[in-house]
């Protein structure tokens, strides 16, 4: 009898008995029989064809070349801006595996738990004091649904105070997140055409009564600091509005600056980002929300409380906005962000935005003048160039593919969408002085190429395992079913 692994792959009854069950006595074969009624005669094989017989060490070898053949913050550089791809310590990948904290069942109740409770009510706390704010939920599983529980939280205070707004400002370099959450809080987004920093007059041409809130991202998209944030908070509440800050680059603030002392009502945190958990192709995530006092009461439950001696979940308030997760959020992530806390502490935090922002601006330093630099003010955790002085003809695009020929990520391109052909280039404070200068020489490199030898650059990646791919067809027309290639 031969049997199908989940990859496809036929495993020999033989080698599965011998190597899953090495000296154990009276182990069976689990019994794989799909009870036939479920499926209709006509959907069911009856003999498998057409897949390779394979020995284990095959298998080994073509798993782990696969694995080679894959590109992260263990392998390279990563600059792509606005995601903070940093190098994330092994230890708490070590800490969130403890069978002890990832064994436990959600359901399990809280006087067995009391330990994992303890980490996620220290986490609350620790989160309220980085951020400023008075009160945090752990509950939302990435920054966008961070962004979901921070609307409907303000959608839930005005609504107990009988104001029905129906609006939320939304400056132009805001991630496309942003506009998605209002819109699924139920808001009309309104952009704010800013170019670069806020000002208090764009925002005071679009404040009306109809405004519930402005969403900001300090520092913004184009790691630039909103420095005219109190007073845009001060002028919003006057008129009745909250000010929502997507805490997704407070990498660039965290222990030199709170968003809670500066106005700002409600913010969420990315922890994988900030926080130190790998993410990328789309998880996991962790999304806590932070907010002032007069909105913790709408916040989701059940969150973690400590009545001293012990925590216990407390269940949900009548304000509350509800659960916004089946259980208590992504734990192993929380885990992995308190330890993150723990260890590096207040002066590691610190050090780490100091040199998130140094990190930033040595690599602006190298490139301008090589690159077109669009914002002149002093950037914090991330740079955004363009391709305007980019010659032959070569773009963002062009740029990027190239890079990969040198063995680099490319950096997040074409966003923000205020600066046309955006290079947008965050290097975290992971990275070490070679590691940015032979990135630097790459990009200066790259820029010499597409003067003398621009199809290097139209061509590029010629060095990859695949060229460069048709992404809008591979977006609508997906190939989703193997095929035998050649
Ligand atoms: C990453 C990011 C988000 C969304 O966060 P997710 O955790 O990916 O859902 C929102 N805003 C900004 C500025 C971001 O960089």
């Amino acid at each position: 009898m031969t049997i199908i692994g989940t990859s496809g792959l036929v495993l020999n009854e033989k080698l599965l008995f011998e190597h899953s069950a090495p000296g154990r006595k009276g182990y069976s074969l689990p019994k794989l029989d799909v009870p036939k009624t479920e499926l209709a005669a006509e959907l069911c094989r009856e003999e498998i064809s057409g897949f390779p017989e394979l020995s284990e060490v095959d298998v080994v070898r073509h798993f782990t070349r696969l694995s080679t053949w894959n590109y992260g913050v263990d392998s390279g550089f990563y600059p792509l801006g606005s995601c903070t791809m940093k190098y994330n310590p092994k230890v708490n990948e070590v800490v969130a595996r403890l069978p002890g904290l990832a064994d436990i069942h959600p359901a399990t109740p809280a006087h067995l738990t009391q330990g994992m409770l303890g980490l996620m009510y220290r986490l609350q706390e620790s989160l309220a004091e980085i951020s400023g704010f008075a009160k945090v939920t752990l509950q939302p599983a990435a920054g966008a649904q961070g962004e979901m529980t921070g609307m409907l939280v303000i959608r839930a205070w005005h609504e107990a105070r009988g104001s029905k707004r129906t609006k939320v400002l939304i400056p132009a370099t805001a991630h496309g997140t942003n506009p998605a959450s209002a819109a699924l809080a139920g808001y009309d987004v309104v952009p704010i055409s800013s170019d670069g920093v806020l000002t208090l007059e764009e925002v005071e041409a679009h404040m009306n009564d109809d405004v519930a809130a402005l969403m900001v991202t300090n520092p913004n998209t184009l790691g630039l600091f909103e420095t005219n944030i109190e007073a845009i908070c001060k002028l919003v509440h006057e008129r009745g509005g909250l000010v929502y800050c997507d805490g997704a680059n407070l990498n660039a603030l965290m222990g030199i600056a709170r968003p809670g002392d500066m106005g700002l009502d409600v913010m969420h945190f990315n922890l994988h980002k900030t926080f130190s958990t790998p993410h990328g192709g789309g998880g996991p995530g962790s999304g806590p929300v932070g907010v002032t006092a007069a909105l913790a009461p709408y916040l989701p439950g059940p969150g973690v409380e400590c009545d001293g001696k012990s925590y216990r979940l407390e269940s949900v308030n009548e304000s509350s906005i509800g659960r916004m997760m089946a259980f208590h959020g992504n734990v192993g992530i929380m885990v992995r962000a308190y330890a993150y806390i723990r260890s590096m502490g207040p002066t590691g935090l610190k050090h780490a935005t100091e040199m998130a922002v140094l990190n930033a601006n040595y690599v602006r330093a190298r490139l301008e003048g090589v690159y077109d630099l669009p914002y002149k003010n002093r950037s914090l955790h991330e740079v955004v160039f363009s391709d305007k002085d980019l010659e032959g003809g070569c773009h963002t695009l062009d740029l990027a593919k190239r890079l990969i020929d040198y063995g680099y990520h490319p950096p997040t391109i074409y966003f923000p969408l205020v600066v046309k052909g955006a290079i947008m280039i965050e290097p975290t404070e992971t990275e070490s002085q070679e590691v940015l200068d032979e990135f630097c020489d790459a990009m200066i490199a790259i820029a010499g190429e597409a003067r003398d030898n621009p199809e290097l650059l139209h061509d590029a990646p010629i060095r990859s395992k695949v060229r460069r791919l048709d992404e809008t067809a591979a977006a609508r027309k997906p190939k989703l079913k193997w095929e035998e290639v050649g």
